[in-house]
């Protein structure tokens, strides 16, 4: 297949929203595969990259294209394929190349090489200009960097667990979750929903914490064993002291100290959201405590698509409301207002309707 351009949606301004534009997606080569995109997820970074907030780290070019929860079939594969044939249902995430020989790179964790190249947003190298994500018709990526997906499982559902997924999934595994461990999961949104399944799934003993009360029985329903209210500094209180591991989902400004408190020795907190401006730590509880706070984004492609392998087995999706792509910026506004459970995920299927 030759380049050609395809239909997606889009901004051309950081003021401006969302809508109908033409891309150019380069041909397949002899390492690629063609996607027809079945369903991409709304990540919250897809608001801010379309809104340019992200300026001083990573200036928006326009018009921007965003999406990097994409699920798709195969329409086509290069003549060096060996992973993948036409007609296979397969993921793309947050990455879609890397400089494949760094150290990072070598051990399969794509996620930290230097030279990564985003789904969108990034300096493409095939087209001269910047890459666009999944907010469209089709994209055409190197084998390495697509994930097969489960057929058992709703690809709908599917969408999400390229971002929201992996990026709870790793932390999780990495601090060796599992059975006998107190987890705790900081915020209920599209990151809080997918660490209490899988921490859920792992068979630790998983406590939310919330804000609203009346996340209560979603909570237990998502595999909460327990659901504590932060606001509440007595119920807080009575976990003290008692946690293995602790994962962070919460974007906006809070105390992370309230939680810290909540460690055991050795105990560790990591943050997957990502507030905007500096936290405020108190040092004292991670001395005598050997306690520990991180961070953690995404993860690499083996562990991306071990994730998805586990999904199938454990028929683990996200919880989505579908919508078509022209509902996109209705979808942004109720997304800064928390008002999803818990991802919007586009069928992709309504931009050839338009
Ligand atoms: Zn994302
Ligand atoms: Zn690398």
């Amino acid at each position: 297949m030759e380049a050609r351009n395809v239909k997606a949606f889009g901004a051309n301004a950081a003021d401006a929203p969302l809508k109908e534009l033409m891309i150019n997606r380069r041909g397949v080569g002899a390492e690629d595969v063609a996607i027809e995109i079945l369903y991409c997820g709304i990540c919250h970074s897809d608001l801010h990259y379309a809104r340019d907030e992200w300026h001083d780290a990573m200036p928006t070019v326009y018009p921007c294209v965003p999406g990097h929860e994409i699920v798709g079939r195969l329409t086509e594969v290069g003549s060096a394929v060996t992973k993948f044939k036409t007609g296979d249902l397969v993921g793309v995430g947050c990455l879609v190349d890397s400089d494949r020989t760094c150290p990072n790179c070598q051990a399969g964790l794509e996620q930290f090489c230097p030279n990564f190249t985003l789904t969108y947003g990034s300096p493409d190298k095939h087209t001269g200009g910047v890459t666009y994500g999944g907010y469209s018709e089709s994209v055409v990526v190197d084998e390495r960097f697509v994930l097969r997906v489960p057929e058992n499982l709703d690809p709908a559902g599917v969408a999400p667990l390229l971002c929201a997924g992996i990026t709870t999934y790793s932390p999780l595994r990495h601090w060796k979750v599992g059975p006998g461990k107190k987890v705790g999961i900081v915020g209920l949104g599209g990151l809080g929903h997918m660490g209490v399944k899988f921490a859920h799934a792992f068979g630790a003993h998983v406590v939310v914490f919330t804000t609203s009360p009346g996340k209560k029985d979603d909570a237990l329903r998502l595999g909460a064993d327990e659901v504590v209210v932060s606001t509440n500094p007595d119920e807080m209180q009575k976990h003290a002291g008692t946690f293995d591991f602790i994962l962070d989902a919460v974007s906006a400004e809070h105390d992370l100290n309230a939680y810290i408190n909540l460690l055991k020795i050795d105990g560790n907190l990591t943050m997957v959201g990502a507030p905007e401006k500096p936290l405020r730590i108190a040092v004292f509880p991670l001395l005598f405590g050997r306690r520990s706070v991180s961070g953690s984004p995404i993860g690499g492609l083996p562990e991306t698509q071990e994730m998805l392998d586990f999904c199938g087995e454990h028929g683990i999706t996200a919880d989505v409301e579908v919508i078509p792509v022209q509902q996109v910026n209705e979808a942004y506004e109720r997304l800064l207002k928390s008002d999803v459970k818990y991802r919007f995920t586009i069928d992709m299927s309504s931009l050839k309707a338009e």
